[in-house]
């Protein structure tokens, strides 16, 4: 489809991007992207292989030479952040961009169901995380000379559904995020979006939705402008919005 956003093909040359959840679906694509288009990213995830293929990727492709950050966001503490940040700012000399994009589905199944452990579990990598990430990285992103931060949101983030239970009402939270981070960061060099990416051929997606067909669904890299244009100086003066990655031209 035609999309909504445009951005400029050398548009993020010279930037430093984190994304997390880069080893599969919408990251992953996005890590690529991010690349293709000039920038160096870093590449966080749960699982260390799949990082690896996507690094492997960029390296062939002749992109900047990319990091991988194994890091398991459910079991990581503050002092993690830390030492990321701190690696971050001595290493990359800084970063302009940083995109949260793992998340875990959880049980889809009725509110009463919910096992308090699996909703702190959703909790933890959808919400926590995100929290301890931004606080950490704050002060990192603060320095350079326009930086982003996008949030992923989701359908289930801004109505709720029946039986989305943890997954939706984390989103809901997520938008809560952006918006607070938003309104605090407006005026400065740093901005805070979020993206929804709308139904999109991933695992995550196949698992929610098991009968439908993923043929029939766009790919990852359909939604790609959207994410481009949020990660570039495009859009350094919208902050505290809400996107939709799939908006038609
Ligand atoms: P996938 O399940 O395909 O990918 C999720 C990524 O998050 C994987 O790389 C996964 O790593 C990583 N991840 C999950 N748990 C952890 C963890 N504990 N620590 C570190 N990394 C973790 O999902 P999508 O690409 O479909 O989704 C990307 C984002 O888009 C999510 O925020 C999702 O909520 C949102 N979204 C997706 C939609 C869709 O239709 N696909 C629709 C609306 C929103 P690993 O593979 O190693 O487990």
């Amino acid at each position: 489809f035609q999309s909504a956003y445009s951005f400029e093909p050398q548009c993020l040359t010279g930037k430093t991007i984190l994304i997390t959840g880069a080893g599969d679906g919408i990251g992953r694509q996005a890590a690529k992207s991010f690349a293709e288009h000039g920038a160096t990213v870093i590449l966080l995830g749960k699982t260390t292989a799949k990082l690896e293929a996507v690094y492997d990727e960029i390296v062939e492709a002749g992109y900047p030479q990319p990091a991988i950050v194994p890091m398991d966001l459910k079991g990581a503490e503050e002092s993690h952040y830390q030492g990321l940040a701190e690696t971050i700012e001595s290493q990359f000399k800084g970063l302009d961009g940083l995109l949260h994009n793992a998340s875990l589905l959880g049980t889809l199944g009725p509110f009463e169901h919910i096992s308090l452990e699996q909703f702190d579990e959703v909790m933890q990598v959808n919400l926590r995380s995100q929290f301890m990430l931004t606080k950490a990285l704050l002060p990192v992103l603060k320095q350079a000379d326009k930086a982003s931060i996008v949030f992923t949101s989701s359908g289930v983030g801004k109505k709720g559904r029946a039986y989305w239970g943890s997954y939706a009402i984390s989103k809901f939270a997520t938008e809560g995020m952006m918006q607070t981070l938003a309104d605090e960061l407006d005026g400065s060099n740093l901005r805070a979006n979020s993206i929804n990416p709308g139904a999109t051929r991933t695992s995550m997606r196949a698992s929610a939705f098991p009968a439908e067909d993923p043929m029939t669904l766009p790919t990852a890299a359909d939604l790609m402008p959207a994410y481009l244009y949020l990660m570039s100086d495009a859009s350094a003066d919208n902050n505290g919005q809400a996107y939709d990655a799939q908006a038609k031209a």
